[in-house]
């Protein structure tokens, strides 16, 4: 049986240094004695010395190492490491599967997504708002659901660092701010840790450096003028307005 997290499941949902270390482990051969069983996977990883690994079939973060970390419950390289076997087979990960996005970039390019493109990227768009869902406790639940919020975050800058600049790109930013800050605001969405906001504040200076690529983004700045944000993200970009 495969498991039911692929790749990008383990991509965009662990955190960077972790994820980092993890792909070199994977990529020097030091997962060894990989073997499948009933509910998971079990392999000795070459670290410091070896670790006895095992990671469930469902759920890449439960598993248990003799690391350290793993001894104290915390999602290990060595772990990881094992998940991306699984999911690759052995297989080489390519460039792609490599480029780690952590915040919005700016892809450089002018230009327009035509209807097909356009349709998938709301598309994509929506399926990663899924992650940056209410919190309903209870409180033992509490790290994977900042987890959660951050790998939303992660899955909408892969999607909008990869967007070209235009009016019709701007305006999909915006409007996928105004969802977030709704999120924020009355949708239940507890960011204690920062996550979400951190990803508003990035995708603002992202449209600012649209505006100025193509001053016609401005305009689209417009919607929101007059709008009770949660915390006043807009004012850079409404400060553009007119100038
Ligand atoms: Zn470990």
């Amino acid at each position: 049986m495969l498991p039911t997290y692929n790749f990008d499941k383990i991509k965009f949902a662990t955190d960077r240094p972790t994820l980092e270390k993890a792909i070199g482990l994977y990529e020097n051969g030091k997962v060894t004695q990989f073997r499948e069983e009933l509910n998971g996977f079990f392999a000795t990883v070459l670290g410091t010395k070896p670790y006895r690994v095992y990671v469930d079939k469902r759920h890449y973060d439960q598993g248990d190492c003799d690391c350290y970390l793993g001894q104290n419950e915390t999602l290990c390289k060595h772990m990881v490491a094992v998940a991306i076997y699984a999911v690759m087979d052995g297989r080489p990960l390519t460039e792609d599967d490599k480029k780690i996005i952590s915040a919005p970039k700016c892809s450089g390019r002018l230009g327009e997504l035509n209807k097909i493109k356009l349709a998938a990227v709301k598309k994509s768009i929506t399926s990663a708002m899924r992650y940056i869902k209410p919190y309903n406790g209870p409180s033992r639940i509490w790290f994977a659901y900042q987890n959660s919020l951050s790998e939303g975050c992660s899955r909408l800058s892969a999607i909008i660092s990869e967007l070209p600049v235009s009016e019709q790109t701007a305006k999909i930013l915006v409007e996928t701010l105004l969802r977030l800050d709704r999120k924020l605001c009355t949708g239940g969405v507890d960011d204690s840790d920062g996550a979400v906001g951190d990803f508003i504040y990035e995708t603002v200076d992202l449209l600012k450096d649209f505006a100025k690529i193509d001053s016609d983004c401005v305009d689209i700045f417009k919607k929101l003028k007059n709008k009770e944000t949660c915390f006043g993200w807009e004012e850079p970009l409404l400060e553009l307005i007119g100038k």
